[in-house]
């Protein structure tokens, strides 16, 4: 599942191929992914400029000029793909080319774009042509969703998330503070996105490595040292995902190779029965919480 680094990888390209451009087309592939009804849906965002893209936690939240926003979250496996238009074609002609492409794409069904793109990273659910040719696909939004929603409706929805790792105003202190005097353990606090948004299964397991401290340790056994270690533990493996690629080996386009450069990283998450990097002891495996949890019996306690 997408965590902070890697939505953060699609918010940093979102926003270098996607801001300002308009949305001249869409194409809802599987009703449910959207909150209005399909036809309804594709009619309010036809027309709008994408003024910028934000993240907060797994959320990515597209802001249109229309003061409307749209709020989208992957889930499980819910994917973006952008195709781009050929860069070497003279531009107004290869724009020309791609909008008449854009719209014959958009009345494929989604198997046939499934056969047509072989790069597209699922089946899609909901489908953007843009102003400059390209075209923007969300796949496989079955858990996931893209809503159309007015500002009260999106910070009503925001407001039951807790803070970002990655937010400039939130601190170690600020980390230690929001543990002090809970009780139950360690990892499933971090996950729960009331807590910190963005954190799920992989960051969590390798930020609690890092910190040596097992997850299913008691918070009220935690010292105030080991929370700001775990802070910055959490921090520190997010950012240097975000600079390797993230987790996540599919592509955001098919140029895109910066994709699951952190897989090769990961000391604990995933890497049960084999040695521990630090002691050469084994990683084991146990369910915390409903999910697996990696861990160094010697390294963490
Ligand atoms: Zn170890």
């Amino acid at each position: 599942m997408p965590e902070v680094p890697e939505m953060e990888i699609y918010k940093n390209y979102l926003n270098q191929w996607v801001k300002d451009k308009k949305i001249n087309c869409a194409n809802v592939y599987r009703a449910k992914s959207v909150n209005l009804e399909s036809k309804e849906f594709c009619t309010t965002v036809i027309g709008k400029q994408i003024k910028g893209i934000l993240r907060q936690g797994k959320y990515l939240i597209f802001q249109l000029d229309d003061g409307h926003f749209l709020l989208t979250h992957m889930m499980l496996d819910g994917r973006l793909f952008l195709m781009t238009i050929e860069s070497e074609t003279p531009q107004e002609n290869g724009v020309s080319k791609a909008i008449a492409l854009q719209s014959e794409i958009l009345q494929s069904d989604a198997e046939d774009l499934k056969q047509r793109f072989k790069d597209l990273p699922g089946k899609a659910s909901v489908v953007f042509g843009l102003s400059d040719g390209s075209v923007l696909f969300f796949c496989n939004l079955t858990l996931g969703y893209l809503h159309y929603l007015g500002q009260e409706q999106l910070e009503t929805k925001l407001r039951e998330l807790g803070k970002d790792p990655l937010d400039p105003n939130f601190s170690a202190q600020n980390f230690a503070q929001l543990l002090e005097g809970k009780r139950g353990m360690i990892k499933p606090w971090l996950m729960n996105p009331k807590n910190i948004s963005g954190v799920g299964n992989a960051y969590s397991n390798e930020a609690l490595f890092s910190a040596g401290i097992l997850p299913t340790r008691l918070i009220s056994t935690i010292s105030h040292l080991e929370k700001v270690n775990l802070f910055n533990s959490l921090v520190n493996c997010i950012r240097e995902s975000i600079r390797l690629g993230g987790d996540m080996e599919e592509p955001f386009a098919s140029w895109d190779d910066f994709i699951g450069g952190y897989n090769a990283y990961f000391k604990a998450y995933d890497r049960a029965g084999k040695s521990c990097l630090v002691c050469g002891e084994t990683i084991r495996k146990s369910e915390v919480g409903g999910r697996n949890a990696f861990f160094c019996p010697h390294c963490q306690r």
